[in-house]
């Protein structure tokens, strides 16, 4: 069915950007530049002027861009480190690659780890954090290192969500040891099928991401350890240099969007708005996420009358039986679970349709309460 307000639409996404793209791929497949070509060089480059920070490397994904970064942070076996489960999955299943032991702790209202909680599980083998930047607002930075600085821990940031959102005017993904980008297609920057990205101000960690995600290959004939096979493709990679220039753009919809959700959803009994940007933080809505009363009758409602919504974790990651998580205990994440409901908000959207959904979200607790 065609919704009329879609949660994601790449026919359309593409269309607006179809002449470039489409000159982008020609020119790659023209050139046979397909494997760490000039276009890799070239994001990577553009990426770190726009993140501050001194070094890109392109990688698969960002599941792998976590992997990577514990590994090259030197973190494994025996290790434990310390991230969310109000989180996609990859966050953890990053850690359990690297050999390291997972401890999950609880988030705060504003979807983000709780410093205090981080503090609390810090244990004499910790050795690592990870962030999560969730839903496109960046982590209260002060205190997460606040707590890592007094132990000695690393910092990788998940910042998949988050790209161009700030914590006190710095960059997500410029915090910690390394960032960790997505350009899965949902993403605010997305490619055409999956590409990540690792941040860092650190040259030599910088050269072992590189060294790790291609087979550990130095120069043409040196093989320096086993390593994978991580790379970004040329052609990702050229799309994304295409798509890069509209970030911006996309960034200012997305918060003009959020802004007449607040406005239109301000007074709605059972409905809890997100983390207002502003302040320290400047929020890019990767998600516009709701905490609602009644949710799942929510979402049926929503998406009767032509609205795409997303739930994420309607089982929180540590209640999923096959990853054995099961004995941590989580009170807003279990809770959230249960609650959050992510709302439409791709710049493609007009406000009418933006009104569309305030007006069907309105509706449905003003029946509610009517006890129609
Ligand atoms: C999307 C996402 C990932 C995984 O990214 P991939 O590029 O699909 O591997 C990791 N963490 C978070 C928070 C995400 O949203």
């Amino acid at each position: 069915m065609a919704y009329k307000v879609p949660f994601v639409n790449y026919p359309a996404h593409y269309r607006s950007m179809e002449a470039e793209i489409d000159a982008a791929i020609k020119e790659v497949l023209s050139q046979g530049d397909l494997i760490l070509r000039r276009h890799v060089r070239e994001f990577e480059e553009k990426m770190a002027a726009l993140l501050g920070v001194e070094y890109c490397v392109g990688v698969h994904c960002c599941t792998d861009a976590l992997h990577l970064s514990l590994r090259a942070a030197g973190i494994g076996p025996s290790d434990e480190v310390i991230t969310v489960a109000h989180t996609f999955v990859a966050t953890i299943s990053a850690i359990v690659h690297s050999g390291a032991t997972p401890v999950l702790v609880d988030v705060a209202e504003d979807f983000n780890m709780d410093p205090e909680c981080l503090e609390r599980a810090v244990t004499s083998r910790t050795r690592a954090v990870i962030p999560v930047d969730f839903n496109g607002r960046v982590c209260n930075m002060e205190k997460i290192m606040a707590v890592t600085e007094r132990h000695g821990l690393t910092i990788i940031e998940d910042s998949a969500q988050a790209l161009g959102g700030t914590f006190d005017g710095k960059k997500a993904g410029s915090f910690g040891l390394s960032g960790c980008f997505s350009f899965y297609p949902a993403k605010l920057l997305g490619a055409a099928g999956d590409a990540g990205l690792v941040s860092t101000n650190d040259l030599e960690f910088a050269e072992t991401i590189r060294l790790l995600r291609d087979h550990g290959r130095k120069e043409k004939d040196e093989l320096v350890f086993y390593g994978f096979n991580s790379r970004l493709d040329n052609l990702q990679a050229a799309i994304l240099n295409v798509k890069l220039n509209y970030v911006p753009r996309w960034i200012a919809r997305r918060r003009e969007i959020a802004e007449r959700y607040f406005a239109g959803l301000a007074d709605v009994p059972g409905v809890l708005l997100p983390p207002r940007t502003g302040g320290r933080y400047f929020d890019v809505y990767q998600n516009f996420v709701l905490r609602v009363e009644d949710r799942n009758r929510l979402a049926d409602h929503l998406r009767e009358k032509g609205v795409e919504v997303i739930v994420s974790n309607p089982i929180p990651v540590h209640f999923q039986k096959g990853l054995n998580l099961s004995h941590f205990k989580l009170p807003n994440t279990e809770r959230f679970a249960n609650e959050v409901i992510s709302i439409p908000n791709i710049p493609e959207l007009t406000d009418d349709q933006i009104d569309y959904v305030i007006e069907t979200v309105r509706n449905f607790y003003s029946t509610k309460a009517a006890g129609r």
